[in-house]
């Protein structure tokens, strides 16, 4: 039996500036009435962020976050925005390690650790999206892989700051391209990510963290995936830039 609030995140990637945030989030909050026992928490790009937050103003149950932040508070960086801005406009979690950052911009695990104490550092919650590679997978690679991204990208943090990151198990062959993991595949990381992070902080300390799944969720395919026994929520991309399929997704149980 689930004992963990079930967690979606909607990662829009970049896609929706702040009129078509506007209208999403409209189109949203008419199809997904306030719920206290999940949490909902959208990934807008930053500059949609305060489009979001006055559109959905009147739902404290919506919740929002950041794609990437850098881990210095501020200075001469260019393009990015820091954990402390992104709080600033209104962010409560910040996505660290997802794979386009990791395989498209070359974010390395230490960055990504830096990123997560960055996250953790400001009082945000850090998303930590760990997953292999199909070649990965292909080569009997995925324990050391998966358990390399989360002992790198925690490394940084105390226990007590670890049982409030999520981690999102999100193989790469399964984003943006259709392919889902099955529920067992997926099921039996998540098994492997809860015996890491317990290594690190304990049995007890394993079972407060949401240990969440991301390729391809869908409407047809989430109610499997949560039925599995340690995925306790979605990152979903695609299907969270439509206000209908991502209600579903979010109703389900
Ligand atoms: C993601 O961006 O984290 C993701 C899982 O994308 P998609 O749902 O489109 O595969």
């Amino acid at each position: 039996m689930r004992f963990l609030k079930p967690f979606f995140g909607g990662n829009w990637k970049m896609h929706y500036g702040p009129t078509d945030t506007r209208r999403f989030v409209e189109a949203f909050l008419d199809l997904y009435p306030p719920r206290t026992d999940r949490t909902v928490v959208f990934f807008p790009p930053a500059i949609s962020l305060a489009a979001f937050k006055q559109a959905a103003a009147a739902r404290q149950d919506i919740r929002l976050g950041v794609q990437d932040v850098h881990w210095e508070p501020s200075g001469a960086f260019t393009g990015s925005i820091s954990a402390g801005l992104a709080k600033d406009a209104g962010a409560g979690f910040a996505l660290a390690g997802h794979s386009e950052r990791r395989h498209i911009f070359g974010d390395s695990d230490e960055e990504v650790a830096q990123k997560v104490a960055a996250i953790t550092a400001v009082g945000l919650t850090p998303v930590l999206c760990v997953g292999e590679l199909l070649e990965e997978r292909d080569h009997g690679l995925v324990e050391p892989v998966v358990t390399r991204q989360l002992e790198v990208g925690l490394s940084r943090l105390e226990s007590a700051e670890i049982e409030r990151v999520v981690i999102a198990y999100e193989p790469v062959w399964a984003i943006g391209t259709g392919r889902t993991a099955s529920p067992e595949d997926a099921n039996e990381v998540h098994v492997l990510i809860r015996a890491v992070l317990a290594q690190m902080i304990g049995e007890t300390g394993a079972r407060v963290l949401p240990v969440i799944y991301g390729g391809s969720v869908k409407t047809g395919n989430i109610q499997e995936l949560l039925a599995a026994p340690e995925i306790d929520g979605a990152l979903v991309g695609g299907a969270s830039l439509k206000p209908g399929d991502f209600s579903q997704v979010c109703s389900a149980d």
